[in-house]
């Protein structure tokens, strides 16, 4: 029978699948797509992070460090491929500089590995591209393969016994005296699950879950933001950084960075835009914002050299103007929900926190029994 059911397959929910199966929990995780991790999981920078712009004692900062650790111990053990690239955070200008070390600081404070800040002489033996005053330098930020970090937890939650419904949509949430009754919609015929615990894992479909468990979203404060982020492609440059390049990050998003994958693909991107729906289109004039901000460190890069790429949803809890909010880790008794653990507002270091945020859902649902 099954004792867990986990809404969504994207990276956070088979990260918690399989911690959940490795401390012996029947699980069964409910995915609506027919692949796993095919939406905010597959639409990201698929950057490792360090951990540095949290704030202290912040979930954020807190599951980014120990999952950033669980996932280069991860990605070596069981052959994901990733790369331990570094990245450098640069400033153009005095107020940049002015930031470095206050990021520094926060980064030390939250365990982001052995930070320094360098003169402009030291960025250009490290990037001999790149123009800035200074720069941070954080050893320990990389790359991963989300596509295999993804087929390899669910193959480990599989391999413990957890069953994934693939094509399986939860379409309604009833409350059952010991439990919940998921009433699904699978490969379009209806399907009731009965389960004592429930793991509200859905990304952008998270508040929709919650709300139809009976969580007042508004009281909560769990209503989420789109906010698109996009990507361009670089072309012409040859081999054009050998780190992650990021600005000093701004309030919304950490800055349009460069940043490439395992295949060598150099990107620009994401911006931050708040968005009414779901939307990937990419309107091509943007190239240029896109080569402005970023020539400012990167002076090759020029309009010629971009083309639209993908883009990428972040469920956000912070409103357009709000300061920042934490990931929403919750067992939903304060919410009128028991027994359903729910996870909101997963967007950036969510990915990297994956790990983390899986063993400490399975330390909830350990405290449930
Ligand atoms: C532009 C962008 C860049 C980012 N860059 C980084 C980065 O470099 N590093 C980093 O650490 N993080 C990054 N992130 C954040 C990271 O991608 C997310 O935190 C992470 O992928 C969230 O995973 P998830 O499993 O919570 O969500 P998802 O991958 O969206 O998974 C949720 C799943 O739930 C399913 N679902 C939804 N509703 C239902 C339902 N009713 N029934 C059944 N299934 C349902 C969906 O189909 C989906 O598969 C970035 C995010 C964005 C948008």
């Amino acid at each position: 029978m099954t004792e867990v059911a986990v809404i969504g397959g994207g990276v956070v929910g088979v990260a918690v699948a399989a911690a959940l199966g490795r401390q012996g929990h029947d699980v069964t995780v409910l995915e609506k797509n027919a692949k796993l991790g095919q939406e905010v999981s597959a639409r990201n920078s698929g950057v490792i992070h360090a951990g540095i712009y949290y704030p202290a004692d912040s979930i954020k900062a807190q599951t980014c460090v120990e999952g950033r650790e669980r996932l280069y111990a991860r990605c070596v053990k069981a052959g994901v491929p990733h790369r331990e690239t570094g990245k450098l955070i640069v400033a153009t200008d005095e107020e940049g500089e002015s930031k470095l070390e206050e990021l520094r600081r926060q980064g030390m404070t939250n365990g982001a590995g052995a930070l320094e800040i360098l003169d402009a002489a030291k960025v250009h033996e490290k990037e001999s591209r790149v123009r800035a005053r200074a720069a941070l330098w954080s050893p320990r930020t990389g790359i991963v393969d989300v596509h295999m970090l993804v087929r390899s937890l669910a193959g480990e939650a599989e391999n413990f016994g957890a069953s994934i419904a693939l094509c399986t949509t939860v379409s309604d949430i009833e409350r059952l005296p010991n439990g919940w009754r998921l009433h699904t919609v699978s490969d379009g015929e209806p399907f009731a699950l009965d389960v004592p615990v429930v793991v509200n894992a859905a990304g952008l479909g998270a508040e929709g879950i919650a709300a139809a468990a009976g969580v007042d979203i508004d009281r909560a404060r769990w209503r989420l933001h789109l906010c698109k982020g996009d990507y361009f492609s670089v072309s012409g440059l040859g081999l054009l950084t050998r780190h992650l390049v990021y600005p000093v990050p701004g309030v919304l998003g950490l800055g349009t960075h460069i940043t490439f994958d395992l295949g060598g693909q150099f990107r620009l991107g994401p911006d931050a835009e708040y968005v009414p729906r779901v939307s990937f289109n990419i309107d091509e004039a943007k190239a240029e914002g896109f080569a402005a901000a970023v020539s400012q460190f990167l002076p090759e890069v020029t309009v010629t050299n971009l083309s639209p790429d993908f883009a990428g949803i972040r469920p956000k809890l912070q409103a357009p103007g709000e300061a920042f909010r934490d990931f929403v880790i919750e067992e939903g008794t304060p919410h009128g929900t028991p027994g359903m653990i729910h996870l909101i507002g997963i967007e950036s270091p969510g990915l990297t926190a994956s790990l983390a945020i899986g063993e400490r859902v399975a330390r909830m649902v350990n405290s449930l029994r």
